[in-house]
Formats: structure tokens, C-alpha cells, sequence
């Protein structure tokens, strides 16, 4: 689970808007967002207290990062990938970021995972699995679930993997174009419309299988038989200007109804 939406270039004072749905089994817990000093760069990102790792975040270089797991299960006994994530944090640029993740993501020791690391010059994916490669983006919106569709599927789970993927795909892209995202040039707008877009909860019209219907929600909610919920959603848009005019928004719980914090304010302090 868990939807990434990437805003970039698409605002002429904001490079980048990237949001993200954290998509995760009821129970697992996380820390707000906060400032993680590491040398000469300073994270700001949500930390899971059981890996020590992030999912999702920036530094004071301006490198965002978003991950969304391809394994369904990120409880899964291997090396964290959100330690990697914070890791890769610490590399002054996307290009950079990015290259850390190829040079040290080991699939013997983590679970296959998407990454997008951007920046005010770049935005990139990193297909980490067995042969990891990346993916270098033109401007504009960018939608990323947790599937390669590059690959096809082999096992049954990632087939299941693929038609869950490929609706909160379609239904983002969807909203994406109702609301003119595209042409949307206030940030406060595209935020507005961002948030709206990770509160949905349109499932496919012809699905008949009602038992895993939640998995096709952008915004989902966990219930007896579904093991799995939103557990957060965060926003960051940074400016042309760098990270202490940039804004980051982070609602610890399920969009359609948690309120997202400003918690700008960290990023504020770079001394
Ligand atoms: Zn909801």
C-alpha cells in the first residue's frame, strides 16, 4: 500500500510538492514529524520507532524522499528499508540520493521497494528489487503505488499487488485531471486538492471482491477482516527559496479525517 502523488514543476515558486498516504497494518506506531540532525545535513521526516527508519521526509539540501513498499508485508524479517531511506537523506542532491540507493540496497537483506528522491533539479525512482534501475521524470504529476509495471508479475501476491496498484494508479490520475491539478498554480490550492485527492475512497466499479475492497482506497481504513489503514499522510512543498519557506503538513492518522499540522516550523531553525 501507500500512494505517492509528486507535483513537479508544475508551480513556478515551488519545484516540487510531493505528497504521500502511509499505508501500514493497525498498531505499528510513528513519530510526528522531526528534526534528525546527521553531520552537515539536517532530516526533517516522521520516524517509525521499531525500524528507526523513515518512509517519507527532506533535508536542509532541499532532497525529498517518498518510498512505497512492494511487499505487503513490511513487518517482514529483513534489514529495515526505512533505515536506508533516512540513510539516503543525507546525500546533498536527488541524483546522489538516488545513486546511494542503488549502491546499497541488497536484495538478500531488504524487501522490494519504489523510492522517489526529487529535488529542485531532479526527480528519480529507484526500482529496488533484484535488478534494481532508475527512472528519471520529466515535469509534472507523477503517481507511484507499489508496483513496477515494468515487471510482469510472477506470484499470485504480486499479482494481487498489481490490480490494487494500477486502481489507486488510475483513480488518483483520475482526480488528478478533474480537478486541473496540472494547470493549478496557487500552492495553497494544490494542496487543498492534494489533500482531497488522499482522502478518496472510490473503489473499482465492477470489483466483486468485496472481503478486500479497502485495498483499492487511497485513503483506507482498517476493519476485522482488513489489516491494513492509512496511518498517516504527509505533505511538503518546497520553495524555489529552500526548505525555511517551504511547508510541511503532516496529519497523523487517516486524511479523510485527521486534520493536517503545520509542522513547517521545524524546518524553520537551520542553525
Ligand atoms: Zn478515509
Amino acid at each position: 500500500m501507500c500512494t505517492i502523488i509528486l507535483l513537479y514543476k508544475t508551480l513556478e515558486n515551488y519545484p516540487l510538492i510531493l505528497a504521500e498516504n502511509r499505508d501500514i497494518r493497525p498498531g505499528r506506531l510513528e513519530t510526528p514529524p522531526q528534526r534528525v540532525y546527521s553531520g552537515d545535513n539536517s532530516i526533517y521526516c516522521a520516524i517509525d520507532p521499531k525500524s528507526g527508519g523513515t518512509w517519507y521526509g527532506l533535508n536542509s539540501s532541499g532532497v525529498t524522499i517518498g518510498l512505497t513498499n512492494r511487499h505487503p508485508d513490511p513487518d517482514s524479517p529483513t534489514a529495515s528499508i526505512g533505515r536506508l531511506c533516512l540513510e539516503a537523506l543525507t546525500q546533498p542532491t536527488a541524483k546522489e540520493a538516488s545513486g546511494y540507493l542503488l549502491d546499497n540496497f541488497d536484495f538478500a537483506k531488504h524487501r522490494n521497494t519504489n523510492i522517489l528522491s526529487a529535488d529542485k533539479d531532479n526527480a528519480i525512482i529507484t526500482f529496488c528489487d533484484e535488478n534494481p534501475y532508475t527512472l528519471d521524470l520529466n515535469p509534472g504529476i507523477h503517481i507511484l503505488t507499489n508496483y513496477d509495471f515494468a515487471q510482469e508479475p510472477v506470484t499470485m501476491e504480486e499479482k494481487y499487488r498489481m490490480i490494487d496498484s494500477i486502481h489507486r494508479l488510475k483513480r488518483a490520475t483520475e482526480l488528478t485531471e478533474t480537478h486541473k491539478l496540472g494547470n493549478t498554480k496557487n500552492r495553497d490550492d494544490a494542496i487543498s486538492t492534494l489533500q482531497k485527492i488522499l482522502s478518496d475512497h472510490e473503489v473499482p466499479k465492477d470489483n466483486n471482491s468485496s472481503h478486500f475492497i479497502d485495498y483499492f482506497k487511497i485513503c483506507c481504513h482498517s476493519s476485522r477482516d482488513f489489516p491494513w489503514e492509512t496511518k498517516s499522510s504527509s505533505i511538503i512543498a518546497l520553495s524555489k527559496d529552500g526548505i525555511e519557506d517551504s511547508i510541511y503538513l503532516y496529519a497523523g492518522g487517516n486524511p479523510c479525517n485527521t486534520k493536517y499540522e503545520d509542522y513547517s516550523d521545524i524546518l524553520r531553525d537551520s542553525t
